[in-house]
């Protein structure tokens, strides 16, 4: 899996990993439900024993079906080799511990994905595992937080609830000055809209429970990077923690995958309607979109990430949590849920996170008032008309 950058897209999705003949022409790969492989003799099973990472052997370790897919989401990053995990935070987990000891220290941008905060924070605390959290939108900010034992810096360009950026490339440089190991959360963006790596990012990861499957039936992570530093990766917590995709969890993720350049298309198109929308409703006070004129970092936005996608927070002017709720209460084409990425419209309410008499709540980050919405493949008339039916409860 060397180079495959230049490989045209419709390739990778299409064809790239899929030996069509040793599976009777099938045009869709088969499910290898297996969790083990029988070889013809001692010596067979020995170089499979000795190549874990490439050949069947053990599912853990390596299946075909989900072999063609390391292949393609490898491609779609530019980078030599991925490992997929059975979610997003076992592979943000993977990624990021391999690289550390007791004693390690990390910088984190502030404000990543929750579970990615709990175990910098909380599980890697207990093994004398230190992090700084810092504000990204200054690249500096990271170089000044490196200590001497710093080993790791990790990013998420944009976070999800407020879409904060970072200056990948300049943060890159840092790290490499350092000798540090760089990691980026590029859930969002996707490869099609943000490459990290040739922005020279070591390791990529995804939770591909969102855009990459985009159907809201499979929860799977992807990580991304060298040959030697997948290889390192698949000896250590890939192979010990276990936490890897099931055979018939790739084939659905493939299955998704086929699609996402148009999914992402449409997503754009409609997201920059609804957004427009927004933006000049008496009822909004403030809309966090890294491709709208009014997010700080704009500029950054259209440089590093080639086209928009499909989710921002807004802040509502809404006088208590009770007209916040009925403002959710009352949408009948977005679903009141977590996540995100796939075909279907989503709110999720920060105001879940309070009780309605405490407004003090438990996530201070997030106010009361900020609802996330992502936009799925429904029609920017239908999704525009039912903000603005519930924005009129207001
Ligand atoms: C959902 C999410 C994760 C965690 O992924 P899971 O598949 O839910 O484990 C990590 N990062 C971001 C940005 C996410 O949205």
């Amino acid at each position: 899996m060397n180079d495959s950058s230049s490989l045209p897209l419709s390739y990778i999705i299409n064809h790239l990993g899929e030996e069509r003949s040793a599976y009777f022409h099938s045009t869709v790969p088969p499910i290898f439900q297996t969790s083990m492989f029988a070889f013809p003799s001692v010596e067979a099973m020995r170089y499979a024993v000795q190549h874990e990472s490439e050949v069947p052997f053990y599912t853990r370790g390596n299946n075909p079906t989900t072999d063609i897919l390391r292949k393609k989401i490898a491609a779609l990053e530019g980078a030599e080799d991925c490992l997929l995990f059975a979610s997003g935070s076992a592979a943000v987990a993977a990624a990021v511990m391999p690289h550390l000891k007791a004693g390690d220290h990390v910088v984190c941008v502030q404000k990543p994905y929750s579970w990615t905060n709990k175990l910098l924070t909380l599980l890697l605390a207990r093994f004398d595992i230190r992090v700084t959290m810092v504000e990204g939108s200054e690249a500096d900010n990271f170089e000044r937080a490196i200590e001497p034992t710093t080993r790791l810096i990790y990013l998420e360009s944009p976070n999800s609830w407020t879409f904060e950026l970072q200056d990948i490339a300049a943060v890159a440089q840092i790290a490499k000055k350092h000798g540090l190991v760089s990691v980026i959360d590029n859930s969002y963006a996707t490869p099609l809209y943000q490459k990290p790596i040739e922005l020279g990012i070591d390791i990529t990861l995804h939770s591909a429970t969102k855009y990459l499957n985009g159907h809201s039936d499979t929860v799977a992570g992807a990580i991304c990077g060298t040959k030697a530093m997948m290889q390192k990766i698949f000896n250590s917590e890939y192979m010990t923690l276990g936490g890897v995709i099931s055979p018939f969890n790739s084939w659905l993720l493939m299955r998704g995958l086929r699609t996402l350049p148009i999914r992402l298309e449409r997503a754009g198109k409609t997201t920059m309607q609804v957004v427009q929308f927004l933006a000049t409703h008496p009822k909004i006070e403030k809309i966090f979109y890294p491709f709208h004129e009014s997010h700080p970092q704009y500029e950054l936005a259209q440089r590093q990430m080639s086209a928009p996608a499909g989710m921002f927070t807004i802040a509502l002017k809404a006088n208590d949590i009770a007209s916040v709720e009925r403002f959710c209460n009352a949408l009948q084409y977005f679903l009141l849920a977590v996540s995100w990425g796939s075909y279907e419209s989503l709110a999720f309410p920060a105001c879940v996170l309070y009780t309605s008499e405490n407004y003090q709540g438990a996530a201070q980050t997030l106010h009361w008032s900020w609802i996330r919405l992502y936009i799925g493949l429904e029609d920017a008339d239908l999704l525009i008309a039912d903000l603005d039916q519930a924005l009129g409860l207001l």
